[in-house]
């Protein structure tokens, strides 16, 4: 990390600070390199402490949100969601997971947050379990590595089922390929003592991470989800295509499902039909919601040149 100076203004304890950002970026960016200390970096910094401040108060605020991502049959029938993380910010808005989950896992603010995101998504799964169009949905919540890596993390999804009264096998956790980079042992027996309460797995975003074959084989999953950026680049592109169909007849030969994400136009869709893809999710069947009340058991899967916005419902 270097500060360049030349003039008194700066106390040293100001350059010291300085070169500590740079010195900070300099390892973020793959260490063993050298980082110029700017301004625009220290506004950065600031940005993102003074983000992580407010996420610290962000659930007793009320400002933290799940909102429902359909996940549909081929013929539109919604199967169930996945649960996504919203924060309202009062000043800046609607922020993006994804660029606050990052903060909250560097934070270990995920911890809260993710109890949190688990006990609305259990105590939603309980509530639907009564009602006639969405007593069989499942529900996807999106676990970090560092709740996994808890000691406790069995016995707070444990309790959490528990107290909330949600069926377990209703219940879907999403991992990703990041989290088996760290001590699979432990992972995966974390993973065998949920699925005996009946816990189903998912492996998001799959392709993106560094996953080996082994893992695959030896991971209890049930599914896989075909990361957006493979279904992007599907069309009209002969090795996209070819890494969708991999994708696909692996699974297939593991006995996994399969939920085809990012899903956008109507051309994808029937693309991954013909491939034998079961299970999609996107903005071509539907936005996420914080409010499924309107739905019905179906979304329209819109007619080719069909646009992605707004999906009715039928
Ligand atoms: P993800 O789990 O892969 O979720 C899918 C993301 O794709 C969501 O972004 C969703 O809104 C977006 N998406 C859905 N359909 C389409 C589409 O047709 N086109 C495009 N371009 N995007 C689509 P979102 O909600 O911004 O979430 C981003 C990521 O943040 C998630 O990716 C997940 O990794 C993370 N995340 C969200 N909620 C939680 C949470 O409760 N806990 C943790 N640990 N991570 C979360
Ligand atoms: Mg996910
Ligand atoms: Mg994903």
């Amino acid at each position: 990390g270097v500060v360049l100076f030349n003039h008194t203004a700066d106390t040293a304890r100001e350059l010291l600070k300085q070169v500590d950002i740079a010195l900070h970026r300099a390892k973020q960016d793959g260490k063993n390199r050298l980082r110029f200390f700017d301004p625009s970096l220290q506004e950065e910094v600031k940005t993102r402490l003074s983000l992580v401040d407010d996420l610290r108060h962000a659930e007793e605020r009320g400002e933290l949100q799940l909102h429902y991502q359909a996940v549909v049959d081929a013929s539109g029938k919604i199967l169930g969601v996945e649960a996504l993380l919203r924060w309202q910010h009062p000043e800046r808005g609607m922020v993006s997971p994804a660029v606050f989950v990052p903060l909250a896992e560097q934070s270990n603010l995920i911890l809260p947050i993710g109890d949190w995101v688990l006990r609305v998504a259990c105590e939603q799964l309980a509530q639907w379990a009564g009602d006639p169009i969405r007593a069989d949905w499942t529900v996807a919540v999106n676990v970090s590595a560092r709740q996994l890596l808890e000691d406790d993390f069995v016995d707070k999804v444990r309790q959490t089922l528990a107290s909330t009264g949600a069926i377990p096998y209703r219940l879907r956790l999403e991992l990703t390929e990041s989290m088996l980079q760290r001590d699979v042992g432990q992972t995966i027996s974390k993973m065998r003592l949920l699925k005996s309460l009946g816990i189903r797995f998912a492996l998001d975003d799959f392709g993106t991470g560094y996953s080996a074959m082994s893992y695959l084989k030896n991971l209890p999953l049930d599914q896989l989800k075909i990361d957006k950026a493979f279904v992007r680049d599907m069309c009209g592109n002969a090795s996209g295509i070819a890494i969708v169909r991999t994708i696909l007849s692996l699974a297939e030969n593991l006995q996994l499902s399969v939920v085809a994400e990012g899903i956008e136009s109507r051309e994808q869709f029937d693309l991954l039909c013909e491939y034998g893809c079961h299970a999609f999710q996107g903005y071509l069947f539907s936005q996420p919601a914080a409010d499924t009340s309107e739905w019905s058991s179906h979304r329209v899967v819109p007619s080719e040149g069909g646009d992605v916005l707004p999906t009715q419902n039928t």
